[in-house]
């Protein structure tokens, strides 16, 4: 509420006014009347000073609790958006360390060329698959192949189109194989493929058929073709109660046997 003169203002300074010219008119200088009048107009002064005085506090008090309920709002504003602000950069946090953790679970247990599972992973898969098949007294077929003559093809083609060899023959194995079977990179040029509860007749036809996939692989490079990439294969069976360690063993001896032979074949046993 601002200090306004009101027309009872205006109206009692006109009072005062005609009231203080009558009173010091010269004939009435003697009249009784004009000492309390003068007394009079002094008080309706006093009271006036008084009460623009306190009109002016309380405007100044409106105007503070005004200003301070503004400044609160912009605080809390400001703070809700400095929250906000803090919660956004916690959440790309959290969502850079989830993928970084899952980006390191996956290379823990994959081949970065060729995003098979790697040793590990086959090595755990082993194990579980053994347990289960000694458990259940049933068999699972295990294979180990190498690829055969591989150093030629680095050597005249050079590395890059051997791991793109290595990539093509990933793709074909996974491609002969069920959903249910495993098989990853056990190192270098060798890879491990595992067929649960699979029958040796039945190991022997997938088998079979990876190995003619990986036979038709064609790779294209500048002015000379890939010669056909092949590869050999040890094909056994788990016995169950038996190390899978012994299972991989066994299936490496035949791989030995299959190059021994000639390449490009599946041994079995
Ligand atoms: P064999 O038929 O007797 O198996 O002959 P090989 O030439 O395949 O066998 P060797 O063990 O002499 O050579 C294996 C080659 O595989 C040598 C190595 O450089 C190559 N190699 C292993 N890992 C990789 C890889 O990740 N990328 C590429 N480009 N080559 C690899
Ligand atoms: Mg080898
Ligand atoms: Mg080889």
């Amino acid at each position: 509420m601002a200090l306004t003169k009101s027309s009872a203002c205006l109206e009692e300074a006109e009072l005062q006014a005609l009231i203080m010219r009558l009173v010091d008119a010269p004939e009435h200088a003697d009249n009784p009347m004009r000492e309390p009048l003068l007394r009079l107009v002094k008080h309706c002064e006093g009271q006036r000073e008084r009460l623009e005085r306190l009109v002016r506090i309380s405007d100044g008090y409106h105007s503070i609790s005004r200003d301070q309920r503004l400044s609160l709002a912009e605080q809390y504003d400001k703070q809700l958006r400095r929250l906000e602000k803090l919660a956004r950069i916690s959440d790309r946090y959290q969502n850079s360390l989830r993928e970084l953790s899952e980006a390191l679970k996956d290379s823990a247990s994959h081949d970065p060329l060729t995003g098979l599972d790697n040793r590990r992973a086959l090595t755990e898969r082993l194990r579980e698959e053994s347990e289960r098949a000694t458990r259940k007294h049933q068999a699972y077929a295990l294979s180990i192949l190498d690829v055969d003559r591989f150093k030629l093809i680095n050597d005249r083609f050079g590395h890059d189109i051997g791991d793109k060899a290595l990539c093509a023959i990933s793709d074909a194995i996974r491609g002969s194989l069920r959903e249910y079977d495993a098989c990853g990179r056990w190192g270098g040029e060798e890879f491990l493929i595992l067929l649960p509860e699979t029958a040796s007749e039945y190991a022997s036809q997938v088998i079979e058929r990876v190995r003619a996939a990986i036979a038709q692989i064609r790779i294209d490079v500048q002015e000379s073709a890939l010669p056909p990439i092949t590869a050999s294969f040890g094909l056994t069976l788990y016995r169950p109660g038996e190390s899978f360690s012994d299972t991989i063993s066994r299936a490496d001896t035949l791989l030995r046997v299959a190059k021994a032979q000639g390449r490009n074949r599946v041994i079995v046993d």
